[in-house]
């Protein structure tokens, strides 16, 4: 199965810049096969990485869009608009649904336009430390997975990634450990597998997201049921990204090799 290495940039880099962070990814991060490798930039960026980079090294992703296709939404980016310029979204990020107040029918709505326009939608869940130790991660993870997905059809839940995204983990500096990412993202592949059927349960990516860095991506990778790695602060390092990339690819490997 397919690893993805996805970067979420945050609200970091002006266009410039992000060119020039660009120009050392391009030289840093090797092109292997079996790896997904995403960049997702802000959304200014986006048009110009588009004519810059190599899309067989990396693909585009946007960190968030608008649920509806057009219209009198001032500031909002449609996901009709992303089209031809990125290949993912990101949907419900923890900073979203946090800070901006997304609920679930929001990301939900997010997810299918998404989809109704040709992106692949990374849906981001993840419990917060109270739920978590309330003993709540389960019902959380299964109520955001339901809730985010309920209307895609069978035929497009292959067209879907999960970011397994705890939110005390996200730039804390603090990760589970890989058994309770092994245990989260089993709850995660349950629920799918309860709405799409066992094979989508196995078949659909779930990443892990919060705190990853070249340190700790192999541990992670290697914790069952994991597709791969959404990384924030550790993205805009291009030397660690990279490397990262590179450990995706050996782990790819060795689990080919059996
Ligand atoms: C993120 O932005 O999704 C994230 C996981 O951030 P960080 O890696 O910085 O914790």
């Amino acid at each position: 199965m397919k690893k993805f290495i996805i970067g979420n940039w945050k609200m970091n880099l002006n266009v410039h810049e992000a060119s020039l962070f660009a120009t050392k990814l391009a030289q840093d991060v090797p092109i292997k096969r079996g790896v997904e490798t995403v960049i997702c930039p802000s959304s200014l960026a986006l048009s110009p990485l588009s004519l810059q980079i190599n899309h067989r090294q990396m693909k585009l992703g946007a960190q968030n869009c608008y649920w509806r296709d057009e219209g009198a939404f001032t500031g909002e980016i449609a996901a009709a608009q992303l089209r031809g310029l990125a290949q993912y979204v990101l949907v419900g990020h923890s900073e979203r649904r946090h800070i901006f107040d997304e609920d679930d029918r929001e990301i939900r709505f997010k997810v299918q336009a998404a989809l109704r326009n040709g992106l692949t939608p990374v849906l981001c869940v993840g419990e917060t430390e109270t739920e978590r130790g309330e003993g709540d991660t389960a019902h959380v993870l299964g109520d955001q997975i339901v809730s985010g997905l309920l209307n895609v059809g069978s035929d497009q839940i292959d067209d879907v990634l999960i970011a397994y995204e705890p939110v005390w983990a996200i730039g804390s500096g603090r990760t589970p450990e890989p058994n309770e990412i092994e245990e989260a993202v089993k709850m995660i592949r349950s629920q799918i597998g309860h709405m799409f059927g066992r094979n989508a349960a196995t078949s659909v990516p779930v990443l892990y997201g919060g705190s990853v860095n070249l340190a700790n991506a192999e541990s992670i990778l290697r914790a069952k049921g994991v597709s791969g790695l959404l990384i924030g602060g550790a993205s805009l390092i291009a030397p660690e990204f990279a490397g990262m990339v590179q450990i995706a690819a050996d782990v790819l490997k060795e689990e080919k090799d059996g």
